[in-house]
């Protein structure tokens, strides 16, 4: 990726085939999937990419058991095509960004024959629909090789569990990437930039956006023959800019997760806790040397604050600890995130149509000429891109060419192997551990950012002592990725703010003092960006209900 400064050079004023809107999973992978097409592409987005709900996913690459469930309930043929769909596109997930995903077993631990039964017969089905995009086959485990694989589990009438197969990813990186791939692909690409209005033609439609350049008050024009909505959650409010008379359609919910040391609950394998008592299912996935658990789902008013609170704490840990030999208490936690999930109505509010769309929906809109692509998830992001550039290319009246993202593999992820961390290891003199977290979190460009260290041996220094990620990283950051706060680095780029809120606390002054550097803060400017920070951290544990200090002699 170019510096902000660069990118705004190359767009401010100019004219585009296509704008899309929002740099989250959906609107980056439209806006790589439209460029590698030959369409001349920008993306705007008013946070940092991924800012939002795709970084807030429970980073499971899957069709979902639940919505199996429901087809067979239901008997909906509709269901089951979505959920076909989304079980061949994990291999696409998988294939494409090597270093950012991998197969997860997960277990299903069962207390009742009835319950082992239903849910092997079930699994059995997911394998068969999966086709040629079969992991590997589901299978019933005895209480012994349930046990042996999660020996923390309440062995109390314990009678086995079924173990199938899905995916896991990293979805802040994976979102990066894809807007990494697309500037190698040669399209352009701005965050902290806000589309405040719309350009429009004699004819009324959209000819382009009007955009808020976050970080320096600045507003500049970009032209657009066609412009793609991918807000998310709050897809409506750039509908009704475009078109004040549309009526809403999101129904955005809530939910949240927190990660707890691996060592409360050592796995390699996910736990799929398939009842909680509304009747949903809570993951606790190992994540990056943590237990992550999640979910809830509350519905929320878009704009909501999303943070994870003392009751969505109480809720996860008393789901999880009827599962667990020792019990997990609030004190345990060392961190969280909220998201809301863009659920879309199948038909705008008041037409009589209430029921959520099954999967996403693409919507044109006739007198703006806007075209919204709205609801989905993370593990059909690809799919809906595809969707989407096929009405864009309808749109701009050119042929409909194939989407070449089936198999395109995403920016770092091409020569990656299982051990192509032991190259950074013969390259530098850092520690494994060091080594592993720059595989897989950059891929194979892990060597450009180590290669930072060759100028300056200082940034090949840990960032805090209890983290494996170096400062070189944060320059890297800054340089190619433009991350743009220490947010961006610590949440997104780095992934210390899920290991630690503390943690990340720690960090933050020396993340600061880097990127003061590398973009010319002032002190004042420094000093501001690190109180800030730490203040929102303070924020998240006040809301969590958590001390901001550990009490116990406990580290986190
Ligand atoms: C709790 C939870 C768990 C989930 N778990 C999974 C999972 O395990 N697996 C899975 O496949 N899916 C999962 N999902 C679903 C998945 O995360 C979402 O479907 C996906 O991230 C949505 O991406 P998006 O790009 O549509 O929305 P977002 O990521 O919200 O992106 C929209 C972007 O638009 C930007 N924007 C808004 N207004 C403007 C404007 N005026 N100008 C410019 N930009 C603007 C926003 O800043 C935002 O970054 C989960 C969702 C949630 C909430």
């Amino acid at each position: 990726m170019k510096s902000r400064a660069e990118e705004i050079k190359n767009i401010a004023g100019k004219q585009f085939d296509l704008c899309v809107i929002g740099g989250g999973a959906t609107g980056s992978a439209c806006a790589l999937d439209a460029q590698l097409r030959g369409i001349r592409t920008v993306l705007v987005e008013a946070g940092d990419y991924a800012g939002a709900t795709s970084s807030a996913a429970t980073k499971i690459i899957h069709g979902g058991v639940r919505y199996l469930e429901e087809a067979i309930k239901g008997a909906d043929v509709q269901e089951y095509h979505v959920l076909v769909r989304a079980l061949q596109e994990r291999v696409c997930m998988l294939e494409n960004a090597p270093h950012l995903t991998r197969k997860l077993e997960f277990l299903v631990p069962s207390y009742k024959w009835i319950d082992v039964a239903y849910l092997d017969i079930g699994l059995k089905i997911y394998d068969w629909l999966a086709g040629p995009g079969r992991i590997s086959p589901s299978k019933f485990l005895s209480e012994e090789e349930t046990l042996r694989r999660m020996p923390e589990l309440n062995p109390k009438g314990l009678l086995g569990g079924v173990a199938y197969a899905d995916g896991q990813f990293d979805d802040a990186r994976y979102n990066v990437t894809l807007v990494q791939s697309l500037t190698v692909a040669g399209g352009n690409a701005l965050n902290y930039a806000r589309v405040t209005d719309f350009q429009r033609g004699a004819d009324g439609k959209i000819a382009g956006i009007v955009v808020k350049d976050r970080l320096t008050g600045e507003t500049f024009m970009v032209g657009a023959k066609v412009v793609v909505n991918a807000t998310g959650p709050v897809s409506d409010a750039i509908r009704q800019l475009a078109t004040p008379t549309v009526r809403r359609r999101m129904r955005p919910s809530k939910g949240a997760h927190i990660l707890l040391p691996l060592d409360v609950f050592p796995t390699e394998d996910a736990l799929l806790i398939p009842k909680t008592e509304d009747g949903r299912v809570l993951f606790a996935v190992p994540w990056y040397g943590r237990l992550l658990v999640g979910t809830t789902d509350d519905e929320v008013e878009p704009g909501a604050e999303l943070v994870v609170t003392k009751a969505d704490i109480d809720y996860m840990l008393r789901h999880l600890n009827h599962y667990l030999a020792r019990q997990v208490t609030p004190d345990d936690v060392v961190s969280g995130f909220a998201g809301a999930r863009p659920l879309v109505a199948s038909g705008e509010e008041g037409d009589g149509t209430k029921k959520l769309a099954r999967d996403y929906v693409i919507e044109i809109d006739g007198a703006s000429g806007l075209i919204s692509i709205m609801g989905g998830k993370w593990t059909t992001h690809r799919a809906m891109a595809e969707d989407t550039i096929h009405a864009v290319q309808r749109a701009l009246g050119v042929p409909q060419t194939e989407s070449s993202t089936r198999n395109h593999v995403l920016f770092g992820g091409l020569g990656f192997t299982d051990d192509y961390w032991k190259q950074f290891c013969r390259d530098q003199a850092i520690s494994e551990a060091t080594a592993h977290h720059l595989a897989t979190k950059f891929g194979t460009a892990g060597g450009e950012a180590l290669a930072l260290g060759r100028e300056n041996a200082a940034l090949l220094e840990p960032i805090v002592a209890e983290h494996p990620a170096i400062r070189a990283e944060v320059v890297y950051s800054v340089r190619k990725e433009m991350a743009a706060t220490i947010e961006d680095v610590l949440a997104r780029r780095l992934g210390i703010q899920l290991y630690s809120w503390r943690t990340a606390i720690e960090a933050a002054p020396v993340v600061g003092s880097l990127m003061a550097a590398e973009l010319g803060w002032s002190d004042a400017a420094t000093h501001t960006a690190i109180t800030g920070y730490v203040e929102k951290i303070h924020h998240l544990l006040d809301a969590a209900g958590l001390p901001r200090k550990r009490s116990s002699a406990k580290a986190d």
